[in-house]
């Protein structure tokens, strides 16, 4: 070899040396069994080594056992002649652990080649999004739970805030439905009183005729009936708000008292020119039922009462007829009918179609209320069904209880 090959030989091993020695990266050279051949000073200044200690030892100092074991060094793969890109913890000399990744590779000559890159910081700053990362998904987790919690919050607010609407709308409603009532009263009161202290005054003219007299009397006697029946609901209705009303349930015959009935509005039905018609079955018997007789002719009474007042031509038609084990019984007009909104209203205390000042009905608003309660109180139930210009159908029903021996009634 002459002196200038020698020369130029010498200059290429130190070119290459100071490549070697100074790259960043740190350099393990090793053979096929893992033995340290060489190493560069940034893998010892990496791992506190001196390249005397590294060079000669096994690569498997550089790794803890739990490390190795968990991505065992692939030596299978190198041999074949790929290339292994790994993230990797060494253990430094001084006993602590830095984060690296290697890449190997086995060389023309046989031997492994390893560069190794510290990526320490890198691994800690990505633990530390990760760790962000974590509490940013509990935070929305819990943003999300908080959410639902103010939507169902929201949710309940609204329901009680239309709870609350309601209320207020029912209380308006039913002062409005008592002033209504008082108003009502004082007219209901006032139209029979002056009907009795006037015709009464009025009897003291010397010069009556004795016709006169009759019809004079006759006034009185009708208005003082309608100030008792307007005593008499008022009665009733505050015994039924305070509990006190009771049954008087005896062996009842409803032939008889329909029939009654019939006679007693045949009249008033005719002097508006109403016919008045009567449904039994099976009217010459007598068909006894256990109820109270009393609670049963008021019911009527408000029902025919009603069907009379509100119609102005065409007929009434009333009865009963046996169903299972109830009666049905039916009051059915031709009269002005009630709009479909106001027929479950109708039943309220007080509630009448027409409010105004100027009714040109007369009544207090009470008859169906008491007739829901007595016939509830009796085990019925009862029902309306009505157009409006064309007429109403009032429907109860009462359980059959079958008579009882005499000496057991009430
Ligand atoms: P009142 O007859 O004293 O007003 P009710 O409680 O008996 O009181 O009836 C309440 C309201 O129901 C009446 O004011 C009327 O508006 C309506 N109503 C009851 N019966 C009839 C009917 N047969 N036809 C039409 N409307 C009726």
């Amino acid at each position: 070899m002459s002196s200038n090959t020698h020369g130029a030989l010498q200059k290429a091993k130190k070119s290459f040396q100071t490549l070697f020695e100074q790259a960043a990266d740190g350099i393990l050279i090793g053979n096929t069994e893992g033995k340290i051949i060489d190493a560069n000073t940034s893998i010892c200044e990496m791992t506190g080594y001196e390249k005397k200690e590294l060079i000669g030892n096994n690569i498997m100092i550089l790794f803890t056992k739990e490390e190795l074991k968990k991505k065992p060094l692939e030596y299978e793969q190198l041999n074949a002649g790929k290339s292994v890109l790994r993230e990797r913890k060494i253990l430094k000399k001084d006993g602590k652990e830095i984060y690296v990744e290697m890449n190997t590779k086995k060389v023309a000559d046989g031997r492994l080649q390893a560069y190794i890159r510290d990526i320490t910081d890198r691994v800690k700053a990505q633990k530390k999004i990760n760790e962000k990362n974590c509490e940013l998904i509990k935070t929305r987790k819990n943003l999300e739970t908080s959410n639902a919690q103010l939507l169902q919050l929201n949710k309940q607010l609204e329901e009680q805030k239309a709870e609350l609407i309601r209320a207020k709308e029912k209380a308006e409603e039913s002062d409005k439905l008592k002033s209504n009532f008082l108003a009502n009263m004082s007219h209901e009161i006032r139209t029979p009183m002056n009907g009795i202290i006037g015709f009464a005054k009025l009897l003291e003219n010397p010069g009556l005729s004795g016709e006169r007299h009759q019809d004079f009397v006759r006034i009185i006697v009708q208005s003082g009936k309608r100030m008792l029946n307007i005593i008499n609901d008022l009665i009733d209705i505050s015994r039924i708000e305070s509990g006190y009303t009771n049954l008087q349930k005896m062996n009842t015959d409803i032939n008889k008292i329909l029939l009654e009935h019939y006679e007693f509005f045949k009249y008033e039905a005719e002097a508006k020119n109403i016919k008045l018609n009567i449904h039994l079955e099976e009217p010459h018997k007598e068909l006894i039922l256990y109820t109270d007789p009393a609670k049963l002719t008021q019911i009527l009474n408000n029902l025919l009462k009603n069907a009379i007042k509100f119609t102005n031509e065409g007929q009434i038609d009333f009865g009963y007829k046996k169903k299972n084990k109830r009666f049905l019984f039916f009051v059915k007009d031709t009269g002005i009918g009630i709009e479909h909104q106001m027929q479950n209203k109708i039943f309220e205390r007080f509630r009448q179609v027409n409010m105004d000042s100027a009714r040109p009905y007369e009544g207090t608003g009470l008859g169906l209320a008491i007739s829901k309660a007595f016939i509830q109180m009796m085990g019925g139930s009862i029902y309306v069904d009505s157009e409006p210009g064309k007429g109403s159908v009032f429907s109860f029903t009462l359980p059959v209880e079958n008579p009882v021996a005499e000496k057991n009634q009430e």
